[in-house]
């Protein structure tokens, strides 16, 4: 029996390994190829190999078929005969970022737009070759596109979906354009929750995303039945605490210190409190409270996912990129740099919460705890480049490169449960790998020099991708 399985999964990941050869791709695809080989060579790169491990420099990476068959010191590794090499002397080679908090749908401050055509080329474009859409507005629109990527009609990253978001309450306030609660799925029983579960299951989703005014009953709910079905849940929390969740079977914790309300002063169970954020700015990140939180993560395995260049634009401390003047469709360029414009009044006080909420992150890290990498977009913080800021934001905040992209890579495919197949630069993976020119190491700001991106085997060019969607971010 034990040998039937054995050549089964070999079947299988030679089945998936040839699957998405540039020659099955539609023209759309292959209109963003830029290498395409059976074997290909990158030589002289530097490589950050997601491992957490030592930086390596003159490097050799073999893909042939889709995976990575060598990686080593150029001259000790062989490159077969019939490779295409690349000499990419100044380049660095990362492992494909995993994007655990990457939506489809897209907000400022007065819309709400799934971005199916440009999304998942800005994440691809930017790195990032998985993503995890943590709650849809559009599910099916997100479904199509999956299936389109997986089929090699329509370029994009590899796609874990979520379903619509599952909260509690009710969608209050019909006349604000901004009512992001509208199109969440809003259960007030256990056996509400378990039909949802049940449903989004069916139709694809592996790992749901619970809101901000779920009751503990209705999460206990979600939990139980999605485990039942080998599946996960994340929460964006706030009537729920970490603690709670955590104490309840929750996979994975959203946005860190500004949803947990573990700390709240008045907190009354299974209520939002209307002033959330009360008493965090002055938290002490050494306390025990503090500690206890990441104790209970930890002894459940529990991760939780950094998004920073949401939280930096909130705080009206995010440089601007001129990436994204070009990206975004003019009317919401305007409306996003209102919204900017808007922040100046609150703006010592957010500063203060950006600065703890880096600091919670750096603490849990330095604790042991599982981070994660994420864009969350919305206004200007845009998909991809907001996953590439998240990796300089960490940077500066005091990780070393390889911890960074150990969290943008394998901390996130480790759980997606897919890390025996990706998230490293190690032999036999799939060969899911960001070509940067430049060294991010030194320089964090090169992430942005993307030149190709690989899935599969397969290159991709990233400017072409960058340049598709010129002027229709916020549109489609
Ligand atoms: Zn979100």
């Amino acid at each position: 029996m034990r040998a039937l399985m054995v050549v089964l999964a070999t079947v299988t990941l030679v089945g998936r390994a040839s699957a998405q050869r540039a020659a099955s791709l539609s023209p759309t695809v292959r209109e963003v190829v830029s290498v395409d080989a059976p074997v290909v060579a990158l030589t002289h790169v530097r490589v950050i190999d997601g491992t957490g491990g030592p930086i390596a420099n003159d490097q050799t990476v073999v893909i042939a078929n889709g995976r990575i068959q060598a990686v080593g010191r150029t001259g000790a590794v062989q490159v077969p005969g019939a490779a295409r090499v690349l000499d990419l002397s100044g380049h660095t080679v990362f492992p494909g970022f995993v994007g655990m908090h990457d939506h489809i749908v897209y907000e400022t401050t007065n819309r709400i737009v799934s971005l199916g055509f440009s999304a998942p080329r800005l994440y691809f474009a930017s790195g990032v070759t998985t993503i995890k859409t943590t709650g849809a507005a559009d599910p099916y629109g997100e479904i199509n596109i999956k299936r389109e990527i997986d089929q090699g009609r329509s370029p994009g990253p590899r796609m874990h979906l979520a379903g619509p978001h599952i909260t509690g309450g009710r969608p209050w306030d019909l006349g604000n354009p901004g009512n992001r609660v509208l199109w969440m799925r809003h259960v007030s029983t256990p056996e509400e929750a378990r039909r949802v579960v049940d449903y989004w299951a069916d139709e694809g989703a592996t790992f749901f995303k619970v809101y901000t005014d779920i009751s503990r009953r209705e999460l206990a709910a979600v939990i139980d039945q999605a485990h039942k079905r080998g599946l996960k849940v994340s929460g964006h929390l706030c009537s729920v605490t970490f603690r709670e969740a955590v104490a309840l079977g929750i996979d994975l914790l959203e946005h860190g210190l500004t949803a947990n309300t573990d700390y709240h002063p008045r907190k009354v169970p299974d209520v939002c409190p209307p002033d959330r954020a009360a008493g965090l700015a002055e938290l002490d990140l050494t306390s025990e409270a503090v500690k206890a939180t990441f104790r209970d993560m930890m002894a459940k395995g529990v991760g939780m996912t950094s998004n920073l260049a949401g939280a930096e634009l909130a705080a009206n401390l995010a440089p601007m990129d001129e990436r994204v003047v070009v990206a975004l469709s003019p009317e919401t360029l305007a409306e996003a740099l209102a919204a900017r414009a808007n922040i100046a009044a609150t703006q010592a006080e957010a500063r203060q919460l950006f600065k703890q909420r880096v600091r919670y992150e750096m603490e849990f890290v330095k604790a042991g705890g599982l981070l994660m990498g994420a864009s969350d977009p919305n206004g200007l913080n845009l998909p991809g480049f907001g996953d590439q800021r998240e990796f300089e934001l960490l940077v500066q905040a005091g990780l070393t490169p390889a911890q960074v992209v150990q969290i943008m890579s394998a901390n996130g495919a480790k759980v997606l449960g897919v890390l025996d197949s990706l998230g490293t630069v190690t032999q036999g993976k799939l060969a899911d790998l960001i070509v940067i020119q430049g060294d991010p190491a030194t320089n964090p700001a090169d992430i942005k020099r993307i030149t190709i991106v690989f899935k599969d085997g397969v290159g991709y060019d990233s400017a072409k991708l960058i340049a598709s969607v010129r002027g229709l971010v916020g549109v489609r």
